[in-house]
């Protein structure tokens, strides 16, 4: 798999997707809801265009609204409990991808460090990468 054209889906493998483009940004976000989201530390998410994203089998959802007033919804598996991706109001064109749901998630490269703020020193950060405390450009 490239990160031309990615493919993935949830753990039971009753809900399947493609993303035809290459990501726009790659983080690993540290951020609370990321957090709960994924289980871990932190989330590590590709920032995908909407465009072409196909997905087969109906994946449920969970909304909220994030602290700067956009509603935020989490998308993932009724049956299996897979968190797959997440989307945004105010960014209704891209697809936050969980990496750990793709098929081959080896072609991830992070290119930051998102909302270190609220992150722990036991789960540590790449001192190669830029750190954002919140958001790039807040
Ligand atoms: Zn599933
Ligand atoms: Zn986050």
């Amino acid at each position: 798999m490239t990160l031309e054209t990615m493919t993935g889906g949830c753990r039971c493998g009753s809900i399947r997707y493609h993303i035809p483009g290459a990501p726009k940004f790659q983080v690993q976000c540290h951020c609370r809801q990321c957090q709960q989201t994924s289980g871990g530390g932190h989330a590590s998410i590709m920032v995908c265009s909407n465009e072409g994203f196909e997905m087969s089998g109906k994946a449920s959802t969970y909304s909220y609204t994030s602290g700067d007033g956009n509603e935020v919804t989490h998308h993932f598996c009724q049956c299996c409990g897979a968190p797959l991706f997440n989307t945004n109001s105010k960014f209704a064109k891209a697809v936050y991808v969980m990496v750990g749901s793709l098929d081959d998630p080896t072609v991830f490269e992070p290119q930051r460090h998102i909302f270190t703020g609220e992150g722990y020193d036991w789960d540590p950060k790449n001192p190669d990468l830029s750190h954002e405390i919140t958001l790039p450009g807040r």
